[in-house]
Order: structure tokens, then sequence, then C-alpha cells
């Protein structure tokens, strides 16, 4: 199997090497990456300048840094090393639950791959204080790629509690949050802003974030079709337009 692994950390984040080490166990690995941090870059696309990359091995792996989005890595990792079997998008630093899915450019990762014809697994674990070491989510993450990996799922979208005690199949959170921006200064005295999430909702059973805050890893099935079928059915049963 064909393993390309992508990131929104960077390829220094310790979160890919974690996986590429857990990864290789199940195929041939190649390391596409941002060169820089691309986190909440969402699915961004390069397009109105050229990309390059530059060989660049890490922890004893194949690997490359872009100067690119979590997008571009997949079509130019593609483009480079062959099309792989599956993109594998982490381990990212921080949790990609519920609304984040829309700003996540770790699951952009792995929706490119599906956009592109292949599979897509993001995976997500809480950023630690200390120096992250994965080596509690080491054995959950090779349970969830010998689940998913000989699965005919196109997308999934993986999040790891700290301490795992099992997994959960999940659907998407869907709450609001206020989104707002919290005014500042910098050290000139100009004025700056934090663009902040503070949830407004509770946390609804069966969800994603439900499963993470008791401490299951979440799996939730993804699609690329965003149509609203219940909305679109009874729009067409108006037969209005
Ligand atoms: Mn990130």
């Amino acid at each position: 199997m064909r393993i390309l692994i992508v990131n929104d950390d960077g390829i220094y984040s310790p979160g890919i090497i974690a996986l590429a080490a857990v990864a290789r166990e199940f195929g041939e690995v190649t390391i596409f990456a941002p060169d820089v941090e691309r986190s909440s870059t969402g699915h961004a696309v390069t397009h109105s300048r050229p990309l390059s990359y530059r060989r660049t091995p890490i922890a004893g792996f194949e690997a490359f840094r872009v100067d690119g989005t979590p997008a571009d890595c997949v079509a130019i990792g593609f483009s480079i090393a062959g099309k792989a079997d599956v993109v594998l998008s982490g381990i990212n630093l921080g949790l990609n639950l519920g609304n984040s899915m829309w700003h996540s450019g770790t699951l952009a990762g792995a929706k490119q791959a599906a956009l592109m014809g292949s599979r897509g697994i993001a995976l997500s674990a809480p950023s630690p204080e200390a120096e992250p070491t994965f080596d509690l989510l080491k054995p959950r993450l090779r349970e969830v790629l010998t689940a998913l990996l000989p699965s005919d799922l196109t997308l999934v979208n993986v999040n790891f509690p700290a301490e795992p005690r099992g997994m959960l199949w999940t659907r998407q959170s869907v709450r609001h949050y206020d989104g707002k921006v919290v005014p500042s200064k910098d050290p000139m005295g100009r004025a700056h802003y934090w663009f902040t999430v503070f949830p407004i909702e509770e946390t609804e059973e069966g969800t994603d974030r439900w499963a993470v805050d008791r401490s299951y890893v979440s799996l939730t099935p993804l699609r690329l079709d965003l149509t609203d079928h219940e909305a679109l059915a009874a729009q067409l049963d108006k037969k209005a337009i």
C-alpha cells in the first residue's frame, strides 16, 4: 500500500513523525508537508504563484517540504511521487472536532485526497502543554489504521483524546460559536484583533466532541457532497421554480 503523509503543522512537527512511524507498518510511506505551519488554512490551494518543494529526509523517512498548503501538498505529492492509495493527514497538534472541520488544514489534506480520487484520513490529538511524544496514542493509532485502511471508506476524520479507552463511530458535532474578534494593541500601540471561538450550544450525544469528551477515539465518516439532501427534496416537492 502506498501511503502519502501530509499535515498542516509543518514538516518538523513531532506529530507527522509519530504518524509515519506507525504508518510504515502498513505500507510504503512518503511525506510531503508544508515548510511552515499552515494550521486553520482550510482547503486553500495555491493558484496565483508556482509551487516548489525540497527534499528534506526526516527520521529516516523520504520527505519533502512544500511552500504551500496541505491541499497543495497532496496535489504535488501525487504529481511527483505518484498517486497514493491513501493519504494520512496529521497527527495534528490540536483536535479537529465539529465546527473546526470547516477551518482545518489537516482535514483539507484528507479531503484533497478524496477529491483527487484517492482516500483520506485526518488524524488529530489534543495539543499537550509538555513536549508531545504520542507514545500513549501509538497503540490506538495502530488500531485505527488496522480498522480503516482495509475499509472502503473514502474520507474519515479521526480525533484522539489524551488517554483513549476505546473507539466510537460518531457524527460531526454542529454547534455554533460566537466568533468574536477581541481587540488588543501591538507593542507599537496599533490596534490588532484576535479571532476567538466560544461555543454556544452544548455537545450532542453521538457526536465527535461527545466521544472525545468521554475519552474515546472518534471516527467520523465524511463525504464531499455538501448538499442538504432533505432541503433539496423539500424544494423539489414544492416545484416552485
Ligand atoms: Mn495544525
